[in-house]
């Protein structure tokens, strides 16, 4: 469905993005995550056409995006990192604006932009004007853009940020819906969002693909260091010397609190519920109780850090009240982000 293949970008002597090589299937979510200036938005901005590459190829559905771009381009629904929105036009007629310019047919523009702003729950803001509309509203108007013309890629580029977490529920929602009958790509710098709503997760570093899997079995990539963590009534140094006895443990932490202690078990062992046996007997032979024990998986986290050196951000809690309601307030024009542009 769409083939990058040693894909390379440079802005004057740098490389945003390098030898990138990777397959999009059709039918699924993918989600690119990256810390940010990894080359998400780079790599995007080529798929879809809206910049030239170095060198590297891109094939959507067969065509080559820089051969046949109409043909490539009209596959493709693309929301941009700042959504291309017209503050001082509707949502009606700013989509209506958009569906002519991706030549859909006059007659069937009406019921096209009524339908993609049903799809995006968008019906109720139609008539208002965009700059009035909460960052919610405007994001949905953004993904209503990207379906006109029932292309079968989705392509959204941060499609969270700078919402507040119920905008993201809802988003996510949204995407989700949209991933049933789409194959959609959606770039995030927050592992978590990737990890709720991606099938397979391609990470993205210093403008190299370092992984491109499935959540889980990026997580079975640690596979092989069972990790178990532990409460017992025993102090710290008692627990040390029964979990002394248990073989296999390559690294402890063990944490002393009033008559309790907490544990923290590692071992080169590949099965956590063997050890958490092991470590059970152990302490039942001391006479000790162990109040909670289970296995601490390696986290996508643990993962990530591994692969970008970078710890990925926790989504944005809200620093302000929801608003989502159509009567909010006019927001002030989002401050477009600072970008290094000191060799274009
Ligand atoms: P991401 O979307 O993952 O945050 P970008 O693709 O925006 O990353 O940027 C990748 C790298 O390329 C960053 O180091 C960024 O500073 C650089 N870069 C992006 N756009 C430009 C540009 N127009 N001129 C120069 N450097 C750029
Ligand atoms: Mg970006």
């Amino acid at each position: 469905m769409i083939e990058v293949k040693h894909l390379t970008k440079r802005y004057g002597n740098h490389t945003a993005v390098s030898d990138l090589s990777f397959t999009i299937e059709q039918g699924q979510i993918y989600g690119f995550l990256g810390p940010n200036g990894a080359g998400k938005s780079t790599t995007m901005n080529i798929m879809t056409g809206c910049l030239a590459a170095t060198s590297g190829e891109v094939f959507i559905d067969g065509h080559d995006i820089f051969e046949e771009p109409m043909e490539a381009k009209k596959c493709i629904g693309y929301l941009p990192e700042q959504p291309p929105l017209y503050l001082d036009r509707t949502p009606r007629e700013y989509l209506t604006f958009v569906a002519r310019a991706k030549g859909l047919p006059e007659k069937e523009i009406p019921a096209h932009v009524d339908h993609v702003m049903e799809v995006t729950q968008t019906t109720d803001v139609a008539n208002r004007l965009i700059k009035n509309l909460s960052k919610g509203y405007k994001q949905r108007v953004g993904i209503a853009q990207a379906l006109l013309g029932d292309p079968e890629i989705i392509i959204l580029d941060e499609p969270t940020v700078g919402l507040d977490p119920r905008q993201i529920i809802e988003i996510r929602e949204l995407i989700g819906r949209l991933g049933e009958s789409h194959t959609v790509i959606l770039s995030s710098h927050i592992l978590s969002e990737v990890q709720a709503i991606c099938k397979t997760i391609l990470i993205i570093s210093q403008g190299k693909l370092v992984a491109c899997d499935t959540p889980e079995n990026l997580e079975k990539l640690f596979a092989g260091t069972a990790t178990v963590e532990l409460e017992a009534l025993a102090s710290g140094a008692e627990a040390e010397q029964i979990l002394g006895t248990v073989p296999g443990i390559t690294h402890l932490e063990v944490t002393n609190g009033g008559g309790t202690c907490h544990a923290r078990v590692e071992s080169g062992r590949e099965d956590d519920r063997n050890l958490c046996a092991d470590i059970f007997f152990a302490f039942s032979h001391a006479g000790k109780a162990i109040v909670s024990m289970g296995a601490a998986r390696a986290s996508l986290e643990d993962i990530f850090i591994e692969l970008t050196g970078a710890k990925p951000e926790e989504p944005h809690t809200a620093h302000k009240p929801a608003e989502d309601a159509p009567g909010d307030l006019p927001e002030p024009a989002p401050e477009a982000e600072e970008k290094e542009d000191e060799n274009e």
